[in-house]
């Protein structure tokens, strides 16, 4: 096992893959000319990490292509060479999915940013994966239309590692995932083959590939070109602001709004600490003394939005709400979002590090779980802020911890494990739309058996017969595709001792 971060293991580096990385670097540099190979140590140092940032490892080569025949000779070229490879976008994973491997071409889609086609007609766009998520919507709002899936990093993010990691946002309640919004890929094979799935016409024949690759994790391929689907903006948008005296009250009004039929565009909870972290920093006027903020959006004709608001006030003074505010302008609402976007960067004023988890459970479980945080976080003497999509009841507990404090990080990690398991045992799941990355890996068998893993490393071994596209990454044990065939599980013994696990 190999790694520049202790503690951290990763697939043992090929000692022949590194041997030759002088001729490596040259057969790359006649697939891509120019500036698209970066192979000195300082300029590789930007692509080290992702938005895990508590994980770090240089890559053997990074590589920027800009055209998809280029991406797939890169591809031929590491399969052909048996070299490993590990897709990015904008790195702001927080799984650590695009985090490097010493013995691994980086590939980096950054150069792929433009939009090809604007179609309102069939309500798509067609556009590289390097696109940002804001670019998207930028470049059709002046037609009225944006892409639904909003992840707070959306200033940043691209939308081939929104498909990588079937990314979500404040307003995927009402609106879906990216695996609900994207409508077709065009993607290149580790062998450099380039396939086409879905497009902008409903529905295609056959098995429905489509959702396998969204939410992969850059292990089964590298997506060249995305359809997704646009949407008509809506008429009127208003945001309301309820405040609580505790997270389980705004829980039950999250559950009564939802059991009374209403699909708000969006409800997100803030627990005190990340109102106060987000307040500081945004100054939007959120109440300081309540335990717990929702932030509901309604959407679409101003009759319908008036209707639902009457509606989500009163269920909130039925479940004991301190504080109302709707928003009466539209820079009021922007206002409210804004701290709500910004809760990430804010909690980071309230310490030095943090580590964002992310799972999902049943909205019921909301209050039995918030309470268990609690507890939780008095047993590892780390303070925890709360900031969720809790109408979807996905989870992000901000866990605070200094990277300086010998053994805080580990305390910080085991703390997250246990919330991860936490939310499998109540019935939810070890994600909602970060990914498992490197950094849930080891929890994937809490959740999945060893014939659902094996199950799963067989789809994964139709795409990538060598398991050279990001491995380390999903599966908590590296096995070589040709074992897979002959699999199998007797008396819950482990079966292939000899492969490495991580
Ligand atoms: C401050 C902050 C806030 C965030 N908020 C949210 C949020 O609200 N919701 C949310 O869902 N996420 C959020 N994220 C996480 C992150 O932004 C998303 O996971 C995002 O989709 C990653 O996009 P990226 O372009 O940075 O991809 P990367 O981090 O570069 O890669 C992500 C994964 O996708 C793969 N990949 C990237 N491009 C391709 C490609 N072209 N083909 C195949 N595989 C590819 C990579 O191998 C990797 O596994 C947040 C992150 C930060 C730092």
């Amino acid at each position: 096992m190999t790694g520049t971060t202790p503690g951290l293991r990763l697939p043992e580096a090929d000692a022949r893959v590194l041997a030759r990385r002088e001729d490596i670097i040259a057969a790359l540099r006649a697939i891509v000319p120019g500036e698209g190979v970066i192979a000195h140590e300082r300029e590789m140092r930007p692509y080290e990490s992702d938005g895990l940032t508590a994980y770090r490892q240089l890559p053997l080569v990074v590589v920027l292509p800009s055209t998809t025949e280029q991406v797939a000779a890169v591809l031929k070229y590491c399969h052909d060479n048996e070299i490993r490879v590990v897709p990015r976008g904008s790195g702001t994973s927080l799984s650590g999915g695009a985090l490097p491997l010493q013995d691994a071409v980086l590939l980096g889609m950054g150069k792929f940013n433009r939009v090809l086609d604007i179609d309102t007609a069939n309500r798509a766009a067609v556009v590289q994966p390097g696109v940002t998520n804001l670019g998207i919507s930028k470049a059709v709002d002046h037609l009225g239309f944006y892409y639904a899936p909003d992840p707070s990093s959306q200033i940043a993010c691209s939308i081939g590692g929104n498909v990588g990691e079937n990314s979500g946002g404040v307003h995927c309640l009402k609106y879906g995932l990216t695996t609900n919004n994207v409508l077709g890929v065009e993607m290149v094979l580790i062998t450099g083959e380039v396939v086409r799935l879905g497009g902008k016409h409903l529905d295609a024949g056959g098995l429905d590939l489509l959702s396998v690759i969204i939410g992969s994790e850059g292990l089964l391929g590298v997506v060249t070109e995305v359809t997704v689907r646009l949407l008509k903006k809506p008429d009127t948008a208003r945001a309301v602001l309820v405040g609580f005296p505790t997270s389980e009250d705004a829980g039950e009004c999250v559950a009564r709004i939802i059991g009374g039929g209403i699909i708000p565009a969006a409800i997100e909870m803030m627990d005190r600490d990340a109102i106060a972290a987000a307040e500081a920093f945004v100054n939007v006027g959120y109440p300081l003394d309540v335990e717990a903020l929702l932030i509901v959006e309604l959407d679409g004709p101003e009759a319908e939005c008036a209707h639902l608001l009457e509606e989500v006030t009163r269920i909130a003074e039925g479940c004991n709400s301190v504080t109302l505010r709707v928003s009466t302008s539209e820079q009021e609402r922007l206002g409210f979002w804004a701290g709500r976007k910004a809760a990430f960067p804010a909690v980071g004023r309230l310490s030095p590090d943090y580590l964002c988890m992310d799972g999902t459970i049943p909205r019921r479980q909301l209050p039995y779980v918030l309470s268990r945080m609690r507890e939780l976080s008095e047993q590892y003497g780390l303070r925890v802020a709360n900031v969720f999509h809790a109408g979807d009841g996905n989870l992000h507990p901000l866990i605070l911890y200094d990277a300086n404090a010998p053994g805080e990080l580990d305390a910080a990690e085991n703390f997250g494990a246990d919330i991860l398991r936490l939310c499998v045992e109540v019935g939810g799941v070890l994600t909602g739309e970060h990914g498992v990355g490197v950094e849930k890996r080891d929890l994937m068998p809490t959740m999945f058996n060893e014939v659902d893993l094996a199950q799963q490393l067989r789809l994964k071994c139709a795409f990538d017969d060598k398991s050279l596209l990001n491995p380390g990454k999903v599966f908590p044990t590296l096995h070589r595709c040709a074992e897979m065939g002959r699999m199998h599980v007797s008396g819950g013994a482990l079966p292939f001792p000899d492969l490495p696990r991580f």
